[in-house]
């Protein structure tokens, strides 16, 4: 009891979405203090390498390094692709938010709330859990990203009835359906935004002969891209590289097009969505009809992806409020709400 009320007052709980795309630090208190690319830039030396720099600004190195520098997303393909390198940008995001805490609330070790994708393996969570630990965490606990998400958007998991949620990640799609406080059925798929972007890559390189990067292709995905035709749909100058000739070019390209280059990987995501709800026990499915389909995660803003998601699932779709938190928000979410861990 009494070192219970001590690590209260002196430790400092933090809640973190290690996204594929995203990295976000919740400060017990305080709320979300950083959000930032999962991005490290690392120069090569003869033998070792050094970080040069985490977050935005090696996201901005992205496809521009020179030869000895390389620009890095170690969790990609929405696993841990790259271990040592994660393990340094979970040290320079922990280290950074507890900058954020009083000083007699460093005096303790953080305890850590860690959402990871429910489609990972033990030996995954055994590694973040080693590297949070080496990066200074005191307690790790790991939470699953859906039931995070759910929690941080609000939807009353703890409820005897049926809430669904789909959190669209750059690197993973993560359907849910939560009931009591547990996940009843759910998918993971290795779908996301980065497939979008490669998508949109692959048509200009094909239909137009054009080359570009991925922060581009990210960019016109942003601007343009939508899941289901949307009033007034926009065109855009797009510059990169004649594949052919190696100049640089401008293209033209529509927001129709793009929209049908997008139609693969938003067709993987659809069918997770369509496949969770045939798993789902049918009381569990009957209550969605009112409580419909909750869409998290940046992926959650592509323009008509919910109208998309109504017309094929015949049931309501909402964006959360602020998708790209909902996962941080809820891993803060469950620390000062215990009874979320009472299962
Ligand atoms: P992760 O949890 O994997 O870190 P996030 O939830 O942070 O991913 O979402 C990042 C993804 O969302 C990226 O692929 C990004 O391009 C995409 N994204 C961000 N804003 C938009 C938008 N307005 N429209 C479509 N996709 C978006
Ligand atoms: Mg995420």
């Amino acid at each position: 009891m009494g070192t219970q009320y001590l690590s209260k007052m002196f430790s400092t709980y933090i809640g973190l979405d290690l996204g594929t795309a995203n990295c976000l630090v919740y400060v017990g208190d305080q709320g979300v203090v950083l959000a930032e690319p999962s991005v490290v830039a690392v120069k090569d030396n003869k033998q070792s390498m050094s970080v040069i720099a985490v977050g935005s600004e090696a996201k901005d190195m992205l496809g521009k390094t020179p030869v000895n520098i390389r620009a890095i997303r170690p969790m990609k393909d929405g696993v841990i692709a790259d271990f040592q390198i994660t393990e340094e940008m979970l040290r320079h995001f922990i280290r950074k938010g507890m900058r954020q805490v009083p000083w007699y609330r460093r005096i303790l070790a953080p305890i850590l709330v860690v959402a990871v994708p429910s489609g990972i393996t033990e030996v995954e969570k055994r590694a973040v859990e080693d590297s949070a630990k080496r990066a200074g965490a005191g307690e790790v606990l790991l939470v699953e990203e859906p039931m995070a998400a759910a929690i941080g958007v609000g939807l009353p998991v703890a409820d005897p009835a049926g809430s669904m949620i789909v959190d669209i990640g750059g690197g993973t799609t993560e359907v849910a359906v939560l009931s009591l406080t547990g996940i009843v059925s759910a998918r993971s798929v290795r779908v996301g935004g980065d497939e979008l972007d490669d998508a949109i890559m692959n048509h200009l390189r094909k239909v137009h002969n054009l080359l570009i990067g991925e922060l581009t292709a990210e960019r016109i995905k942003i601007k343009i891209g939508s899941a289901y035709p949307v009033k007034d749909e926009e065109t855009l100058d797009v510059k990169g590289l004649d594949q052919a000739s190696r100049i640089p070019k401008t293209v033209k390209i529509t927001a129709a097009e793009i929209r049908i280059a997008l139609q693969e990987p938003i067709t993987s995501i659809l069918e997770a969505v369509i496949g969770t709800l045939d798993d789902c026990p049918p009381d569990l499915a009957a209550d969605l009809i009112d409580r419909g389909i909750m869409l998290a995660g940046g992926g959650a803003m592509l323009a008509g992806l919910d109208k998309l998601l109504t017309e094929e699932t015949g049931l309501p779709v909402f964006v959360a409020d602020n998708p790209l938190n909902a996962v941080v928000n809820g891993a803060g979410r469950m620390l000062q709400e215990e009874k979320l861990w009472s299962r």
